[in-house]
């Protein structure tokens, strides 16, 4: 494969998706591949965005079909699954992929992808405490939906060091944050 695969990891809260949804503006050129998920749509989101929303029965033929490069159980709640197909494909193209997923996602891909064409890029923000506040100034959210977000984020953290890169998403300071993972992109194909 010629392309490289650029997996966003870190834990709920730290920016992951603030991140992609900035590089989507400033660098168009590279890939997004989609994941589907069976947790419902938040308001402002589309269908074949970032994720298609399947029903339970639906996610279900996908992995027996072998769509996912890999899927699993995010935050102990709904299905996620990374489609396999477009990343290959992108891949061979010789594409810049980018996509983020869960701890849990990172492990089944780079047991799935050459260690040559993947790099793993751990978001994180100064504190826990931080976190959490982002993760309340989001959107409202219910003591149990938190609490399985700090179990996750937990497993998240004790990952950081086995990513290829660590990046702080400093308060206030997305803008750096997005200029350092696109450094690392050109710096990685360069
Ligand atoms: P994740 O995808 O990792 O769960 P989000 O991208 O949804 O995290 O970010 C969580 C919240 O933090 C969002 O409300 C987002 O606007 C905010 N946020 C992102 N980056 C920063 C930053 N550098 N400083 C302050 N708030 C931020
Ligand atoms: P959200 O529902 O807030 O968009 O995402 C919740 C969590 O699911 C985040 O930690 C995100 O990284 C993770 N996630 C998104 N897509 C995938 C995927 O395809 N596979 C896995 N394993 N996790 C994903």
């Amino acid at each position: 494969m010629k392309g490289t695969l650029f997996l966003i990891v870190g834990p709920s809260g730290s920016g992951k998706s603030s991140v992609l949804m900035e590089l989507k503006k400033s660098h168009p050129e590279y890939t997004y591949p989609l994941s589907a998920t069976t947790r419902p749509m938040r308001p402002g989101e589309k269908e074949g965005d970032i994720y298609h929303f399947y029903s339970h029965d639906e996610f279900k033929q996908h992995v027996e079909r072998g769509d996912f490069l890999e899927y699993a159980v995010v935050h102990q709640d709904h299905y996620y699954g990374l489609i396999k197909q477009p990343v290959i494909e992108a891949l061979q193209r010789g594409e810049i992929v980018v996509r983020e997923v869960d701890i849990q996602g990172f492990e089944s891909i780079r047991n799935a992808i050459s260690k040559e064409d993947l790099v793993t890029i751990f978001i994180t923000a100064p504190n826990q405490e931080e976190l959490i506040e982002r993760i309340r100034g989001r959107a409202p959210i219910d003591d149990d939906e938190l609490k399985k977000r700090l179990v996750s984020m937990r497993a998240e953290l004790s990952k950081a060091r086995e990513c290829d890169y660590l990046v702080e998403n400093k308060n206030g300071a997305l803008a750096d944050t997005v200029a350092r993972v696109v450094k690392i992109i050109q710096e990685t194909r360069s």
